[in-house]
């Protein structure tokens, strides 16, 4: 029988609200702090939801907010060089939910709110005070607020991260800064099909919105790290026009590029990966979503693990008896899937900034990539067939779980 009666969730993104909600249906009162001052802020462009993390979201009742505003999208395809093959997919997997970021979150916030869980913007956290009886939040106002346990849902920059290790790594730098619009595009672009396109100089990928109009999100190479605020301070007319050089000479890269407008585009900033996190609990805290494995963009996985590892360790607080008891359970869950993903993304990564050798032998190879290393079954299989038994105890899926 769980002692665990509150909790305190750090940051309102989409682990957030989802660990919230599902803390709420285990028994456990949660309320969220988010730094900003209000849900959705500032973000955007789009993102892709497999379908493991949309069947996470059914467990909490927000899969149907969430497919009500998302594109179904059933086919991918690869384009290297301007060579356009369709990827095998896996059969009988419901299709990705591509959503805009921001709806995402609204949606998420919403769903929460309806189910009952308060938050409570403009609340950063700074530090954290523990005893036996409880653990106390501190925020930049100095406001306070204390509970059972504290869940770090604070980003891949998480401040929760720190104050369980001061030593704990933070984010590796991709060299790629990210980018995102919805533009006018005559070019022809396949119906319902997302393609990943590895141009003469950068990746990108490519998808047909509803409207008509064509969304496309670009890697950009960039050897100088720059935080969000500093790339987002760089005029707009800097970055389109190194984006259409970049891909001036891609098919429709050239005339995406060309026809996005200063207002259209976002700038989503620099490209991370988490390495392997040494600590993903200490006392009464504990880390969920990017704050200890963000996979980077290339896995298509972030947002999905993110709502995954949410709804485990609601599982695990539901059925543990004490918080560290829970926390372990949940570690031993999810670490091995986690850190799974993160591998075959970083291959994927190694190949959007390759030189003009390795661009040429892709080319050549790609053929071969499709048929063995693309092997549906084999890489997205086991990461978009996870399904979590929320019935279940947690701790007898130990005996069971895998990936
Ligand atoms: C370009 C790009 C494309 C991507 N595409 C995909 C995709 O197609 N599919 C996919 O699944 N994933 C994708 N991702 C990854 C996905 O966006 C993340 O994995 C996901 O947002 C992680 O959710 P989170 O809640 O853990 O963190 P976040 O969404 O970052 O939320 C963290 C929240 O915590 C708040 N916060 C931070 N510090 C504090 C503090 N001290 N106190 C209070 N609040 C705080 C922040 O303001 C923020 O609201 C992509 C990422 C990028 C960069």
């Amino acid at each position: 029988m769980s002692t665990t009666r509150t909790a305190l969730v750090i940051g309102g993104g989409i682990a957030g609200p989802v660990v919230a909600t599902a803390l709420l249906e285990a028994g456990i009162e949660a309320r969220v702090y988010e730094a900003y001052p209000g849900p959705s802020y500032g973000i955007g462009s789009g993102l892709a939801l497999a379908p493991n993390g949309v069947a996470a979201l059914d467990l909490i009742g927000a899969g149907d907010p969430v497919r009500d505003i998302a594109l179904p999208v059933t086919k991918m395809n690869m384009s290297v060089g301007g060579k356009l093959l369709q990827l095998p997919s896996l059969s009988e997997v419901p299709p990705l939910q591509v959503v805009d970021r921001s709806e995402l979150h609204r949606a998420l916030h919403q769903h929460a709110v309806t189910a009952g869980v308060p938050f409570e913007y403009n609340k950063r956290l700074v530090d954290v005070r523990e005893d036996e009886s409880g653990i106390t939040a501190r925020f930049t106002d100095g406001s306070t607020s204390t509970a059972d346990v504290l869940v770090g849902a604070d980003g891949i920059r998480s401040t929760v991260r720190n104050l369980i290790d001061p030593n704990a790594p933070g984010p590796d730098y991709l060299g790629m800064v990210g980018f995102g619009a919805v533009t006018e595009c005559d070019a022809d672009v396949p119906p319902d099909t997302m393609t990943f396109a590895f141009g003469k100089r950068a990746y990108y990928l490519y998808w047909p919105t509803a409207d008509g109009r064509v969304a496309w999100g670009a890697n950009l190479p960039h050897k100088e790290y720059l935080s969000l605020t500093a790339a987002r301070a760089i005029p707009k007319t800097h970055w389109l026009e190194t984006l259409r050089e970049t891909y001036r000479d891609d098919n429709p890269g050239g005339e995406l590029a060309r026809r996005t407008t200063e207002d259209q585009l976002e700038v989503v900033g620099a490209l991370h990966i988490m390495p392997p996190v040494p600590h993903w609990y200490r006392g009464r805290m504990v880390l969920v979503g990017d704050a200890v494995h963000a996979p980077s963009n290339s896995s298509g996985q972030g947002a999905s693990l993110a709502i995954e590892s949410a709804v485990q360790l609601a599982r695990c607080l539901r059925d543990l008896p004490t918080p560290a008891e829970a926390f372990a359970v949940y570690e031993r869950l999810r670490r091995g899937r986690v850190e799974g993903v993160a591998a075959r993304a970083a291959k994927i990564n190694h190949s959007k900034t390759p030189g003009p050798v390795a661009r040429k032998a892709m080319q050549l190879l790609m053929p071969l990539m499709v048929k063995t290393l693309m092997n549906p079954e084999k890489t997205m299989g086991p990461e978009q067939r996870y399904r979590i038994d929320w019935d279940a105890p947690a701790d007898d899926e130990l005996t069971t779980s895998s990936v």
